[in-house]
């Protein structure tokens, strides 16, 4: 989306926090950027011990868990804070949505609206560091599913979830939660047949024994074994049939397989 010169090194890691949360960290060595710090302890940590300073807070959305952390941070460093336009939020805060952009560490990032889990949920994208490209998605896509639909329609989340899956196939998609072997049960129920998904569930098994993170994940591999961006598969459409026996749109088929997911 846009061609500036990327900067010269900068680093991923996923900082765990809470039972299952990840709170994303970009640095260069000396500055930091963090996404959705739900818990300031977790980032003041990371920052001490790669002696770093807080240079900027991305937040997707207005829950507690990713926002928790903020004002503290805010405080004791300075860090300029950007979040969605029409949700709560802790105080200054840069408001955005779909279409502003966000200039941090040097990188560009273009923001994209993603109501469904939150109404005015956001999610962040970024093509012009030397790296895949980046997604911070907040709780709207997760590897193997997405966000509980809690302020918004059906329909929303699944044209939110639509705008993400068209992004770069190389996307690297930096997601809030560690839910992924939960989310790959149920989605091998949905999908018995799908080879790829055996194969990705075994791989994030293996990581887990170990204690490594299974993101960030890609758009590509989403687009192979995530069922809720797959609304239009035969046998995702045959399992959303058992439980809505009149569900053939992708809206409905979509709404079958998000309902069966609440109680699964
Ligand atoms: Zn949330
Ligand atoms: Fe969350």
């Amino acid at each position: 989306m846009n061609h500036q010169r990327p900067p010269t090194s900068l680093t991923l890691i996923p900082l765990p926090a809470f039972d299952d949360n990840y709170i994303w960290m970009l640095h260069d060595g000396k500055l930091a950027l963090v996404v959705d710090p739900g818990d300031a302890e977790v980032v003041f940590a990371a920052l001490k011990r790669l002696s770093l300073r807080l240079e900027t807070i991305l937040v997707t959305h207005h829950h507690i868990d990713h926002t928790g952390g903020v004002d503290a941070l805010r405080e004791a460093t300075g860090a300029a804070v950007f979040g969605p336009l029409t949700e709560t939020m802790p105080e200054p805060i840069r408001r955005l949505q779909g279409g502003d952009k966000a200039v941090a560490m040097g990188l560009t990032f273009d923001v994209i609206d993603v109501p469904g889990h939150t109404s005015g949920h956001i999610a962040y994208y970024c093509d012009n560091w030397e790296g895949a490209p980046l997604l911070f998605c907040g709780d709207t896509l997760f590897s193997g599913g997405c966000g509980r639909l809690f302020e918004g329609t059906p329909a929303q989340m699944l044209d939110s979830l639509t705008k993400l899956a068209a992004l770069p196939s190389s996307t690297r998609v930096c997601c809030t939660h560690e839910y992924t072997l939960s989310n790959l049960k149920f989605a091998r129920a949905v999908e018995p047949n799908n080879v790829a998904l055996v194969e990705y569930q075994a791989h994030c098994v293996a990581q887990r024994e170990v204690g490594v993170p299974t993101l960030p994940s890609t758009i590509a591999r989403e687009l192979q074994i995530n069922p809720f961006l797959r609304s239009n598969q035969a046998e995702v459409v045959h399992a959303a049939q058992q439980l809505d026996p009149t569900a053939t749109d992708a809206v409905a088929v979509f709404t079958a397989i998000r309902q069966w997911k609440n109680n699964f």
